[in-house]
């Protein structure tokens, strides 16, 4: 495990503000979590787990603790007759996640196109967008447990999704580092339309459409909001729903 010093933060978030972290670490195992935790309690050190950092604004002062970033990566895709089991690593990008589930005719995640972040940070927040969220496809979540020191299976009942919510960002906060997230997605499910912008474009369609193009309607009506990240662009610099402020 490698931990480096004096880290600036700000290119590892969306918003691309804040100063440095004194210590950082990059994990792209579950077996490195023991040690770069070990590190931390050594130094008496308070920990912070990054993903994507698109829900998290950095003071300038920076984090005096260890950030721990995830990057485990690594998609099993395993067929379970009409639906797939997809266990996806926390590292992953979110977006390249949906579009492999797409590419392959899988529903349940469609809608969730173009919202930034990591596969790890969707549970904590219960991401949702035009008529869907990740807690209606997560089956489990393999997270380590800092009270019990090992690794945890958590079903669904247990993460307790709400709007935007989950134990992890609420009654359990901080106790649960999200390593792997297990979702069940549909083979030749029915492409999710409820959202009223998603009924909007396609009004006057006669057939019903394709995964594909729910896709290409997410991100294009996002992309008019400033709602998918463009390098560049200032008017996607925000960070949603909450204000995600690293605590010393
Ligand atoms: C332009 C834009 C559009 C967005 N659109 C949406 C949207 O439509 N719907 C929506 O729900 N959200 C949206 N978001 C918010 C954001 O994309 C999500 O909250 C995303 O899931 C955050 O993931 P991340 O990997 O970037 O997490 P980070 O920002 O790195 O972290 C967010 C929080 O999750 C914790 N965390 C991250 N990874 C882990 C892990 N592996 N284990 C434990 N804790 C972890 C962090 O400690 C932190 O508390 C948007 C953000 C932006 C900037």
């Amino acid at each position: 495990m490698d931990i480096k010093q004096f880290i600036p933060l700000a290119p590892y978030t969306s918003l691309q503000v804040g100063g440095p972290a004194r210590y950082f670490t990059e994990i792209t195992h579950e077996s490195e979590v023991p040690e770069a935790l070990g590190f931390a309690a050594d130094q008496s050190l308070h920990i912070f787990i990054l993903g994507g950092g698109s829900n998290l604004v950095v003071p300038d002062e920076g984090f005096p603790g260890l950030v721990i970033r995830l990057s485990i990566r690594g998609i099993d895709w395993t067929d379970d007759g009409d639906s797939v089991t997809a266990i996806a690593g926390s590292g992953e990008e979110w977006d390249a996640f949906v579009e492999a589930a797409v590419e392959r005719g899988l529903s349940g995640i469609e809608c969730l196109s173009g919202i930034p972040g990591l596969v790890g940070g969707t549970p904590v927040q219960n991401v949702g967008a035009y008529g869907q969220e990740v807690s209606e496809t997560i089956r489990s979540v393999h997270a380590y447990d800092r009270q019990q020191k090992r690794i945890v299976q958590l079903s669904n009942a247990e993460c307790s999704f709400r709007y935007r919510t989950s134990i992890f960002n609420t009654t359990e906060r901080d106790r649960y580092i999200v390593l792997r997230v297990r979702f069940a997605l549909s083979r030749d499910g029915k492409p999710a339309i409820c959202y009223p912008d998603l009924q909007r474009y396609f009004a006057g369609s006669n057939s019903r459409p394709a995964l594909s193009e729910i896709r290409k309607a997410v991100l294009e009506i996002r992309t008019g909001k400033g709602m998918v990240i463009v390098p560049g662009d200032p008017d996607c610099r925000s960070v949603k729903l909450v204000l995600q402020k690293i605590r010393s």
